[in-house]
């Protein structure tokens, strides 16, 4: 902890002429299966990292809030009475603004405070900076008041719904906030309830960035969630009860293959076996088969590659090549897809070897040298102590 918290009490001094009064910490994330299932109201089993978003805050008694960040270098301002009402503007500061504004809708008074954010996870690389930002931010916001767990994840995923304007799931709220060092965190995206699946000894969990990110990606996904919808309707006409893809077997969808349509057939076959692998891998986890884990990542990329297909050349390459490097149990694509990152799961020992090798063939491939994060399963947000 000694890194961020220390420079971030020395930028905070710069910037506002006084000392922080508190530090809060919100972790990142990578998921490790379970993907395009979340809105379906499926299964996922992210870890939280140990990259993550800081935010400390002192009181600046002026009536306006706050914030510079230093991964933007730039700083925002609102009278703390403006807060319910201004609008976003599609800026950065929108996440901090829409997190401040769910709070007041909340109940909650917003109080006139300095804000410093300053984050080790990667922005737009799919390890949920943004989540990381706004949970940290809504902890900063809060102070000493206490706020259930799930009420905080779900508050800020409604600041990113509602007033950022991005349609995603629980998932990165809510591992932001439950996240278990040493461990993943199998989710129920419908029930909202949580296990804690302990990591086994002997592997380590690399991510790859692919660097790209194509456009594709939010057309796209409103394409998968009308096409899962299509999909639940045909199911429906027989079994009025299915009201989501979680409702939906393996066999019941060959049962109804010949009452949807091939895309939203392969649409549906991709999150009902999902579903299936998160389970498959838990179990592996939990007798510590790296060796089944891994092949279970590799069956949810060819998955999302043939039947969802989210993937993309950079994806593909990434995951082929990692197959092909001594000590990779598996890897896949992570996240929405279309780029973004990989997660790879390694043999204890192998990961600097592997990173070495991913880089020069990728970089051979396609001019770019991919970052690599090595992924510490780490504990969900909370305030830091420093001495
Ligand atoms: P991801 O969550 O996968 O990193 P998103 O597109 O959901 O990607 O969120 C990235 C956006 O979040 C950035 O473009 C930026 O607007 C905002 N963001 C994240 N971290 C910070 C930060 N430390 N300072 C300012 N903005 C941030
Ligand atoms: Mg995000």
């Amino acid at each position: 902890m000694a890194g961020p918290p220390r420079l971030l009490r020395e930028v905070f001094r710069e910037r506002f002429g006084m000392a922080p009064e508190c530090l809060f910490r919100a972790p990142g994330r990578i998921n490790l299966i379970g993907e395009h299932t979340d809105y379906n109201l499926g299964f996922v089993v992210p870890v939280a990292l140990d990259l993550a978003c800081y935010t400390a805050v002192s009181s600046n008694g002026c009536g306006q809030l706050r914030v510079f960040s230093a991964n933007q270098n730039e700083a925002v301002e609102w009278p703390i009475s403006s807060i319910a009402s201004a609008p976003p503007r599609g800026h950065w500061s929108d996440y901090v603004l829409g997190v401040a504004r769910e709070l007041v809708r909340a109940g909650y008074d917003v109080p006139s405070c300095n804000l410093l954010v300053s984050s080790t996870v990667p922005t737009g690389a799919g390890l949920s900076s943004s989540a990381a930002l706004e949970v940290s931010v809504a902890l900063a916001l809060l102070g000493d008041r206490k706020m259930d767990p799930l009420e905080l994840a779900l508050l800020c995923r409604r600041a990113e719904n509602e007033f950022v304007g991005m349609p995603c799931g629980i998932m990165d709220q809510y591992i932001s906030v439950f996240g278990r060092e040493g461990a993943a965190v199998k989710i129920d995206c419908r029930s909202l309830e949580h296990e804690i699946v302990p990591l086994p000894p002997g592997m380590e969990i690399v991510a790859v960035n692919s660097m790209v990110k194509h456009e594709l990606g939010s057309s796209a996904y409103r394409d998968r969630v009308r096409e899962c919808g299509e999909a639940v309707d045909a199911v429906r006409r027989r079994r009025p009860e299915v009201t989501s893809l979680r409702d939906v077997t393996s066999t019941d969808l060959r049962t109804f293959a010949s009452e949807m349509a091939p895309v939203p057939f392969r649409r549906a076959r991709h999150v009902t076996t999902e579903n299936a692998r998160v389970e498959a891998f838990v179990e592996a986890c939990r007798r510590c088969d790296l060796a089944a884990m891994g092949e279970l990542l590799v069956a949810s990329h060819r998955s999302l590659q043939h039947d969802y297909e989210v993937s993309c050349e950079e994806l593909d390459f990434l995951v082929d090549t990692a197959l092909s490097v001594p000590g990779v149990l598996g890897a896949r694509m992570t996240g929405g897809g279309f780029g973004g990152c990989t997660v790879n799961l390694i043999a204890a020992g192998h990961a600097a070897a592997f990173v070495r090798a991913i880089q020069s063939a990728y970089r051979e491939r396609f001019g770019v040298t991919p970052e690599c994060y090595l992924c510490r399963p780490a504990a969900g947000a909370a305030e830091v102590r420093t001495v």
